[in-house]
């Protein structure tokens, strides 16, 4: 047999080096190489030789391009889908040793000679030498190599099961590559008679808590959303308070509300979501002056297990009714004192009821021109064109404020969970036991990856209509962000997450266990899929 490109742990590590190599942080140049690299990569591969058009690289956005890999058995219908995604975040922390940050193996041995820069338990680490540092190695190239590793090895073993190799960029911050992707996977899946059985992806295990050191898989992957609010007020001038309402007062009755709010935690399973918190609050007036700022925005994010975009929307309405009540009040009270007549009542209306009552004012044309000019602004991002949107409409129907306007900015991570599926419970009582027998590894589920995950759009549970709330109030809905949810619902296969173990994503200190990495994780995910493939096969002959 052929010796393996990528079939030692030795060169598996190369791999990972060389893949960290080439920098690909979100939205920069590299990103838009690198899957042209990777299919560069596969070419060299015997099996890609012969079936060129087994790989793909199809287009993202702004440039970006995502890469499959189909490695098809002649028989084989069933076919394993390997999620990776090959962006990563940005590099300024490390300072002066940035250029590094792409050098796992020269990374790790700087980092000895300032060992006390590190804490304590990343100290331990790098003196035990059994852990690679650098930007990417956990989050999450090493999956992508292992993938690569994998599908190169069913390709010359002849694996009797489909594995689709799918590898995708901007999946820190808006996942456009994996949005882009269901479409392409729907495609395949006709061309080449495929029947999806698994999305496995391989991000790397996340610590629940400070200084765990558990093994985890996963079977599903927290969802996130941000429910959003712009403020209109009254503006007035410093020398009359009262004859107007500023937005931060009335924003700050919501935000003290939204933050830590437990209505908006969800306990599944045994597992809690975090609490909302506030992840931005501004003024939308760009300049200092001494008329009062009447317009204001606030985002917030909600993490998400069994509740849709509808049932979100519906308790953030109730806490924002309840918000402008005692902002209401409190202001009359004030008025009251100081004998002055107030301005109106705060009311909370939802962006859909916004575009309602616009379009009736102004009719359809008025709304699209308005949303044009905005999306015309290619230095602002999503979240704030939702905002700018929501914004120029209010300013034509100020006979609504003052007012809470309720949406949602994107990104949305729909929840997905498939604990309760057949084929994963055997999964994860393989890698169990496999773990504990091969490795001496004990092997703990979690339900949901907390880390947020590209998993969240390749299945879509949802048996009512929860996402139509999300398209009515995401201002930016269908021009510079969608999902494409009824495309996910039909790719219809469970989702599992099996991923090496590291330390610190998104930090200086980002590490990967190095023989969890090159060993253990690659040698139970191969077990798995063989385990899948006779399993399916034994499916086929009943
Ligand atoms: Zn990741």
């Amino acid at each position: 047999m052929e010796q393996l490109r990528w079939g030692t742990p030795d060169r598996l590590r190369r791999l990972l080096c060389e893949l960290v190599s080439w920098r690909s942080m979100t939205l920069t140049a590299g990103e838009r190489e690198f899957a042209s690299k990777v299919q560069a990569k596969l070419q060299e591969l015997q099996y890609f030789q012969e079936n060129p058009r087994h790989l793909g690289l199809h287009d993202a956005d702004l440039g970006r391009r995502f890469l499959t890999g189909l490695y098809k058995h002649v028989e084989a219908k069933e076919t394993i889908v390997l999620l990776s995604h090959f962006d990563t975040v940005n590099t300024e922390e490390y300072g002066d040793l940035e250029e590094y940050a792409y050098q796992p193996e020269e990374l790790t041995k700087l980092l000895l000679n300032r060992i006390n820069e590190l804490d304590g338990d990343a100290q331990r680490d790098l003196t035990s030498g059994e852990y690679l540092f650098g930007r990417g190695t956990m989050d999450m190239k090493m999956g992508l190599a292992m993938h690569m590793g994998l599908l190169e090895k069913a390709t010359v073993e002849k694996w009797p099961i489909n594995i689709l190799l799918l590898t995708v960029p901007d999946e820190e911050v808006n996942s456009a590559g994996m949005r882009a992707a269901v479409t392409k996977l729907l495609e395949l899946k006709d061309k080449h008679t495929l029947s999806y059985k698994l999305f496995l992806n391989g991000e790397p295990v996340f610590t629940q808590e400070p200084g765990d050191r558990s093994f985890y898989v996963y079977s599903g992957s927290i969802g996130k959303i941000m429910p959003s609010a712009l403020f209109y007020g009254k503006e007035t001038h410093v020398g009359e308070p009262l004859s107007g309402i500023t937005a931060p007062y009335i924003a700050s009755f919501l935000t003290q509300r939204m933050e830590w709010n437990s209505s908006l935690q969800e306990k599944v399973k045994g597992e809690t979501t975090p609490l909302p918190v506030t992840l931005q609050q501004k003024d939308l007036r760009l300049d200092y002056s001494t008329q009062t700022p009447y317009r204001s925005s606030a985002l917030y994010n909600v993490f998400l297990m069994n509740r849709n975009a509808e049932e979100i929307m519906e308790i953030f309405e109730r806490v924002a009714i309840e918000a402008a009540g005692t902002c209401n009040q409190a202001y009359k009270e004030i008025c009251l004192k100081q004998s002055v007549k107030p301005v109106g009542e705060v009311r909370v209306l939802r962006y859909e009821d916004l575009q309602t009552h616009a379009v009736r004012k102004f009719g359809i044309q008025f709304l699209e021109d308005r949303k044009a000019q905005v999306q015309a602004n290619t230095n602002w991002d999503d979240r704030e064109k939702s905002l700018r949107i929501a914004d120029s409409l209010m300013i034509e129907c100020q006979e609504l404020a003052p007012a809470i306007v309720l949406l949602f900015a994107p990104p949305y991570y729909p929840a997905v969970n498939s604990s309760d599926d057949d084929l994963v419970k055997n999964c994860v009582q393989y890698v169990r036991e496999k773990g504990l027998e091969k490795f001496n590894l004990p092997v703990k589920q979690v339900h949901y990856f907390n880390g947020i995950s590209d998993l969240s759009y390749v299945n879509y549970q949802d048996e009512g209509e929860g996402w139509t709330a999300f398209k009515a109030n995401t201002p930016v809905w269908g021009s510079s962000y969608s999902i494409p949810f009824d495309e996910m619902a039909k790719l219809n296969a469970p989702v599992l997450n099996v991923g090496p173990l590291g330390k610190d994503a998104h930090k200086r200190t980002e590490r990967l266990h190095i023989k969890s990495a090159f060993e253990e994780v690659p040698s139970l995910v191969e077990g798995m899929i063989k385990m899948i493939s006779k399993y399916t096969s034994y499916c086929l002959q009943k």
